[in-house]
């Protein structure tokens, strides 16, 4: 009797202490599991396909953007993206439009944007890219489909009624970044030199600061466009492109004054100050940045830690 009392005091002691372990590790679960979800959700691309004009469209994972255009002949697309991302939009396409896949172009050698070229070839779509990213390519052994088709300046491909013009501006960021006019919606496409609504990524890794300058100004110079998809951040017209190179032009004065007078990147850092371009997607965390590539350009490309008439 004693000791089935006590037993079943045991039990039911054992059963709350029970109870409140399974509470507390649900209290504790939840948050962790809807972490999880969150950072999942985070990691999972949104992809998107957007028509901007005519028979041309976005298609987006979120972070990085190419761009197609669907004719009567086939259909063409700029940039794989990443094998997951290739691998959707060829599906994507083959369930959408009846057309085949005819080509599939590389804006520049940068594995970020050139990778999936593999779903591409298996589609049957020929590959293109300037010279410069496809020996670039070959070079790295980047492993994604060789461009088949390559061009030093211009190249034109047809389709029907539609055509597809890519134009090598010179260096920029990568190796033979090009850009795309795909008419008669007459839509550019450019990826990483014109960034619209952002500030250009971070310490500007693989940039060439005048060369990215150089070719917007040539863009401009092209007949007008009437609306240009960027690689990255936003969709925008020919007065976003002019305030992006005017952000660019004076980043680049800004570094270069200061440099002649002598001034270390710390003091840069901490002294220059752009308002009037303060409302660009990442100014706060990467102007700081922008100026630490500009300054490590000047030096690498232009030996401007070398000048005599330095301060
Ligand atoms: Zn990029």
């Amino acid at each position: 009797m004693k000791s089935s009392r006590s037993s079943g005091m045991y039990s039911q002691k054992h059963r709350l202490s029970h109870q409140s372990k399974v509470e507390w590790l649900a209290m504790s679960l939840i948050p962790l599991l809807f972490m999880f979800a969150l950072s999942a959700a985070a990691d999972q691309p949104k992809y998107e396909i957007k028509q901007i004009k005519g028979n041309v469209y976005r298609f987006s994972t979120g972070s990085h953007h190419s761009a197609f255009m669907v004719t009567d002949e086939g259909i063409f697309v700029a940039d794989p993206i990443s094998d997951a991302a290739a691998d959707y939009l060829t599906k994507e396409l083959k369930k959408r439009y009846k057309q085949p896949i005819k080509y599939l172009a590389y804006s520049h050698n940068h594995p970020d944007h050139a990778l999936g070229g593999y779903a591409f070839e298996e589609a049957g779509a020929t590959t293109i890219a300037h010279e410069y990213a496809a020996d670039d390519i070959i070079a790295t052994k980047l492993p994604t489909a060789a461009p088949e088709l390559t061009f030093k300046d211009d190249m034109h491909v047809d389709l029907g009624e539609s055509y597809v013009q890519m134009h090598y501006h010179g260096p920029n960021n990568g190796r033979g970044n090009i850009s795309f006019r795909f008419m008669p919606a007459n839509v550019m496409f450019v990826v990483d030199w014109v960034v619209i609504g952002r500030m250009p990524y971070k310490n500007l890794p693989g940039y060439d600061i005048q060369g990215m300058i150089h070719s917007t100004e040539e863009l401009l110079a092209m007949p007008e466009f009437d609306v240009l998809i960027g690689g990255h951040a936003d969709t925008g017209k020919r007065e976003d492109v002019e305030r992006y190179l005017g952000y660019l032009k004076a980043l680049y004065v800004a570094v270069r004054d200061g440099m002649l007078e002598g001034k270390s990147l710390e003091q840069l850092q901490r002294e220059i100050r752009l308002p009037e371009y303060s409302d660009l997607k990442m100014y706060d965390e990467w102007l700081a940045l922008n100026i630490e590539g500009v300054y490590r350009t000047l030096n690498n490309m232009s030996y401007m830690n070398m000048r005599p008439d330095r301060d």
